[in-house]
């Protein structure tokens, strides 16, 4: 896509992904999630992508091939895609949580945060135009505010993060969808807004100096972070399940 913001070029910030796919790899900074999961499901699609997506946490399926929405919830996405003529090849489809929590649980808030710095960083180094939350906890963490999907779903709004400004469009989660057909209704008339929203391109950017100090800001936060990473010790915790190959999964 266009804007190369941050002055990295695609190829640059392909590898540079998949630095932080190595990193999720290993995390254990939610000890029950580690535990639990059989696979930390980094997000798949479109590296260069205009339009990316993010949806709650993998479920069994997800967790069972280490992909974003491969199970029914996917399908209808996959669905949905179709019918604005795009494909997931187009897209980088991501989660609010890496991990599975154990029985398809809600995300604790303290899980949603431990992942956050992942998918923010996932944002800056894909530098999408659009970004499409499914659901209630993408679009409350993305937002930063407890309004619900209910109230905001079908209105795009324009979002800094990580330093770069881009378009937020809230819409019901396909899961939610796939038993209500009214929903899907909406969801399915929100979808079709897509196009016309793509189409628009990037918003306007917010000044060097304001996105130095969001960006900042967030660099900071990694600095501490990593402080704390080296103080852990080296190999993963007893009971957590070895990582995932390093082949990259879903990565185009
Ligand atoms: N629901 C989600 O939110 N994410 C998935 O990956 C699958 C189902």
């Amino acid at each position: 896509m266009a804007g190369a913001l941050n002055g990295q070029s695609a190829s640059e910030r392909r590898e540079a992904l998949k630095e932080v796919f190595a990193q999720t790899q290993v995390c254990t900074r939610c000890a029950e999630l580690a535990a639990t999961r059989k696979t930390v499901v980094f997000g798949a699609g479109n590296a260069d992508a205009d339009l990316m997506f993010v949806g709650e946490a993998p479920g069994a399926s997800e967790d069972e091939q280490g992909l974003p929405f491969v199970g029914r919830a996917g399908k209808l996405l996959d669905t949905l895609l179709g019918e604005i003529g795009l494909a997931r090849s187009d897209v980088f489809v991501v989660n609010t949580l890496k991990c599975r929590p154990p029985g398809n649980r809600d995300p604790l808030p303290i899980e949603i945060d431990n992942c956050r710095d992942y998918l923010l960083r996932q944002v800056q180094l894909i530098e999408p135009v659009v970004i499409c939350s499914l659901g209630n906890f993408s679009t409350k963490l993305l937002r930063d505010d407890p309004t619900g999907i209910t109230r905001l779903h079908g209105q795009p709004e324009v979002l800094v993060l990580g330093g770069r400004a881009l378009r937020l469009y809230p819409i019901y989660h396909p899961a939610a969808a796939l038993y209500t057909p009214r929903m899907l209704e909406t969801l399915r008339e929100d979808f079709a807004r897509l196009p016309e929203l793509l189409a628009l391109g990037a918003p306007d950017q917010p000044s060097a100096d304001l996105a130095a100090d969001e960006a900042g800001l967030q660099e900071a936060r990694r600095a501490v972070e990593l402080a704390h990473a080296d103080e852990s010790p080296p190999g993963l915790p007893e009971g957590v399940s070895e990582p995932a190959p390093a082949d990259q999964l879903g990565l185009f």
